[in-house]
């Protein structure tokens, strides 16, 4: 099972994949940070078929083709904001993983590429959400033998040692 899990430092927009994962809003009409840079890499048309798909509740996810992204998908899963840890953040951020994987078996996907959902802007402390993470991946990994690989791809080094360690605690 883990040598179907890949943690790698890197640019989600270069992954080809099944999907990528996106850390979306639920407008889902393009923002900052990896929703930005996936919007920029797939082009206008990721945007237009944002918009006919109306707002995504945090914790769902809905998906969309990848247009000119090397992966075929874009999976869509709005994740909690921070606000203290004591308003459900674990259970929301364990449910966009789940959401993904859902989607995942629904349209027959075998590879899937992550980012770290909900650590950036909306400030989720990376320490907290590595475990959660990684559990919903592995989880997952052990239901359903046709998920060839899991990657996660971490932008900076620092957060790939936070989920480094987090593996192997
Ligand atoms: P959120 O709003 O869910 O916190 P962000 O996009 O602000 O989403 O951050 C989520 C994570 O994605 C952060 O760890 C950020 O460093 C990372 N990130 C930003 N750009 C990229 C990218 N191109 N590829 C992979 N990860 C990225």
């Amino acid at each position: 099972m883990t040598e179907r899990l890949e943690l790698i430092q890197g640019d989600i927009t270069h992954v080809t994949a099944d999907a990528i994962v996106n850390a979306a809003n639920s407008s889902l009409g393009g923002g900052g940070g990896v929703d930005g840079a996936i919007h920029r890499a797939a082009g206008r048309e990721l945007l237009a078929e944002c918009l006919t798909l109306g707002r995504c509740p945090t914790g769902q996810a809905r998906i969309t083709k990848g247009y000119r992204l090397p992966a075929a998908h874009v999976i869509h899963a709005v994740g909690p904001v921070w606000q203290g840890g004591s308003h459900g953040e674990d259970a929301l951020l364990a449910s966009c993983y789940r959401s993904a994987f859902a989607l995942m078996e629904k349209h027959g996907l075998r590879t899937v590429a992550f980012p770290s959902i909900s650590t950036g802007v909306y400030g989720f402390p990376i320490a907290r959400a590595a475990p959660i993470a990684l559990r919903e991946i592995r989880a997952a990994l052990e239901r359903r033998p046709e998920l060839e690989r899991v990657t996660v791809v971490l932008f900076s080094e620092a957060d790939l040692k936070v989920y480094q360690q987090a593996l192997g605690a």
